[in-house]
């Protein structure tokens, strides 16, 4: 923690005791999935389509990803969609789809659930619960994945302050589930040409008031795919340990988010360019302050 004494605050003064005590890494030094989470020097790489399609689908996405050099899988399962009319995701389905996948390649796998149901369901085939924007302020399902033992990634709410974040979180460790991991999606702004504004700047300030890992997503933070390269490219630079990216064998054919889905061989670019990003900054950081350190602009506020 970047805290020096006993003021638990952030930025607009709210209390969030649990959030900016959490307990070090030396502490979970055994648990490697938490660890994967962690940036050492090569960000942590989430990749996947938007939907599970069909088991042919996920399975092919699996070996290409991991190929492209991914560190994860992800693939929702049970869709939040607008419209009602709009696939919604094949449901428990998916979920074995997405446990086979992993049984093939290794790759942890992140999906998303939006009630108690679908947690118990995905209990026994996915390695991190994925909350939405659209459920951030879900208070009882942030209380239903706090008693679980599965790492959490809490997307931030599309319309939410890094505060309602940092106390979302709360709610999952006051539970006694402290692995909490944090996704910047995008927020909701007057800006048209994108989908959501991803704020990046929450990266560095999130860095400074607590000890979560920090995920970017520029695939819902920008809605466009030819924004996926350098929005990943900044989000290593300002700090986050990793992103999240769609990816789809055949994106302009995605059934959901087509516009933002990138192919396997894009992304394998992107990791190359992640990676030389971490490691020049990783080099110059050892003898400077990390430029994402806040110093204390953040804790003096
Ligand atoms: C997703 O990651 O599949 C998703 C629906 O994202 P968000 O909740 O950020 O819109
Ligand atoms: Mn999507």
């Amino acid at each position: 923690m970047n805290w020096d004494g006993e003021v638990k605050v952030v930025a607009n003064g709210t209390r969030v005791p649990l959030v900016s005590g959490m307990r070090t890494d030396a502490a979970r030094h055994n648990d490697t999935l938490w660890l994967k989470l962690k940036r050492k020097i090569k960000p942590v790489v989430i990749a996947g389509p938007c939907s599970v399609e069909n088991e042919e689908q996920i399975l092919q996405l699996a070996h290409e990803v991991k190929q492209a050099g991914a560190t994860m899988l992800r693939g929702g399962a049970f869709k939040p969609r607008t419209s009602p009319y709009d696939f919604c995701g094949l449901g428990e389905e998916a979920l074995k789809y997405l446990h086979h996948a992993k049984q093939l390649t290794g790759l942890p796998v992140v999906s998303e659930v939006m009630s108690a149901a679908q947690v118990e369901q995905a209990l026994p085939y996915i390695d991190v619960l994925q909350i939405g924007t659209r459920n951030m302020s879900n208070y009882e399902l942030l209380k239903e994945v706090g008693r679980t033992d599965k790492v959490v990634m809490l997307k931030r709410g599309m319309s939410a302050t890094i505060d309602e974040l940092l106390q979302a979180a709360e709610y999952i460790l006051l539970e006694g589930n402290d692995r909490v991991v944090l996704c910047e999606r995008g927020i909701r702004t007057y800006e048209t040409s994108t989908r959501n504004t991803l704020d990046l700047s929450c990266v560095p300030i999130l860095k400074a008031l607590c000890d979560f890992p920090i995920i970017v997503d520029p695939s819902h933070g920008t809605g466009r795919r030819d924004l996926i390269r350098p929005m990943s490219r900044a989000a290593i630079a300002c700090g986050a340990d990793g992103v999240m990216i769609e990816t789809h064998c055949d994106p302009k054919h995605s059934i959901s988010d087509a516009a933002q889905a990138i192919t396997p061989e894009m992304l394998k670019d992107i990791i190359v360019d992640m990676n030389t990003i971490a490691e020049a900054l990783a080099e110059r950081d050892s003898v400077n302050e990390p430029a994402h350190t806040l110093c204390n602009s953040a804790s003096s506020r």
